[in-house]
């Protein structure tokens, strides 16, 4: 076991919103230390252009665009543990989290940034570049690529929302979209699916498996190997990209039992901050964002979680879910702002002491 650490803000995970968390915090003398986890600088890592991430004009390769996140975060003093959380305890204040390495943590605040990870399917050509085509032609991300296949025949593998959300934004861009889909039937809703089949740019294939991705590093993308499953027949179809829309899987089992999650396993966050369901732990980015799932939105919530943290600490009082506030002494202040109730259970009212007094100043 190693030494033990205790921090204001502990950050778990380093991609777009851990980072753009600590450098709020860090620029805020909180000292934040941030857990780098499996994937230092998260997903954009594993990309190569990014054209929508908003201040660079011409684009940025996405471990470039981690680097300098994390540079930024080291310049107002952010300290980094390479090593992943693979336990909690957040019954109490300072929360505790364990890592691979040993380390014993106490934070005062925690903000859970540990992303989510698109759900492959673990066939030839599908590996980020160089090993396969992942970057040049392969993407789990419409939004993300999409811009790249003007006039492009594409292939979309899956059955189910994601995929119809897919193919049906890839039609702005490709000339023709192609769902391949293992089952003779959709898991999609019926709205999804009936706005997919009235699309004339969509097309299905069904019953088929795509056993492989094909292409060279110089093409890029030339088609897909389809197996079909009631037959036994291989066929190759032609493409020039391939989006895999299979789904996400948030990276949230460590705080599994601690924090309130939907079905899928992404963090419920109050809405009006980014409080989780205890006071002072909050999550942002992708591990809370089953819909946007952008690196300027992970971002945008990473420094809102930094903010909440920052009011936390500073006894000011953070929005729960429901519209109560709770500050760090454990007053809670109801959601009409009408009345608090103190750490002991007694409820005083939240009007200012003289309300003829403070108009007679003007109020705030
Ligand atoms: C191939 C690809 C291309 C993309 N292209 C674009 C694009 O062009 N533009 C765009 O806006 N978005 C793009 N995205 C989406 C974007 O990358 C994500 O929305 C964004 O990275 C989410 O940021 P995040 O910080 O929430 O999580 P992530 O980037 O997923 O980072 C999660 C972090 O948490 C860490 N972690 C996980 N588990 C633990 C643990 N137990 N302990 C400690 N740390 C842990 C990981 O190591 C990682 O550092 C792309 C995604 C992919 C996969």
């Amino acid at each position: 076991m190693k030494e033990t650490l205790h921090r204001e803000v502990v950050i778990v995970g380093s991609g777009p919103a851990g980072l753009t968390a600590a450098i709020y915090a860090a620029r805020a003398e909180l000292h934040p230390l941030v857990i780098h986890g499996p994937q230092p600088g998260g997903q954009l890592t594993i990309t190569t252009e990014v054209e929508n991430y908003p201040g660079f004009a011409e684009g940025i390769q996405g471990p470039e665009l981690m680097q300098q996140f994390e540079e930024q975060a080291k310049r107002f003093g952010t300290e980094f543990l390479v090593t992943y959380v693979n336990k909690v305890d957040l019954s109490s204040r300072p929360f505790t989290v364990w890592t691979e390495e040993g380390h014993e943590i106490k934070a005062e605040t925690l903000i859970v940034a540990s992303g989510a990870s698109a759900k492959w399917l673990g066939i030839p050509g599908e590996a980020p570049a160089p090993q396969g085509l992942g970057g040049l032609g392969v993407s789990a991300c419409a939004t993300c690529d999409g811009f790249f296949f003007k006039g492009k025949p594409l292939v979309v593998v899956g059955g189910g929302d994601t995929a119809m959300e897919e193919a049906t934004f890839l039609t702005r861009y490709a000339s023709r979209v192609t769902v391949v889909h293992r089952r003779d039937q959709l898991r999609a809703s019926k709205i999804m699916q009936d706005k997919a089949f009235k699309n004339p740019k969509i097309d299905f294939i069904w019953n088929a498996d795509v056993r492989e991705i094909t292409g060279t590093p110089e093409t890029g993308v030339t088609g897909v190997r389809l197996y079909d499953n009631r037959t036994g027949e291989e066929t190759d179809f032609a493409c020039e990209g391939v989006f895999i829309a299979i789904g996400h899987k948030p990276n949230t089992d460590v705080f599994k039992g601690w924090l309130d999650m939907d079905e899928v396993g992404y963090i419920k966050t109050a809405g009006l901050s980014m409080a989780t369901n205890i006071p002072g732990v909050f999550a942002c980015g992708d591990a809370q964002d089953s819909f946007y799932r952008q690196a300027v939105t992970a971002a945008g919530t990473g420094c809102m979680a930094a903010i909440d943290a920052e009011r936390y600490l500073d006894s000011l009082p953070v929005a729960m879910a429901g519209g109560e506030e709770v500050t760090i002494e454990g007053e809670r202040v109801s959601a009409d702002h009408e009345s608090v109730t103190m750490p002991d259970g007694e409820v005083v009212s939240n009007r200012p002491a003289s309300e003829s007094e403070e108009a007679s100043v003007g109020g705030d």
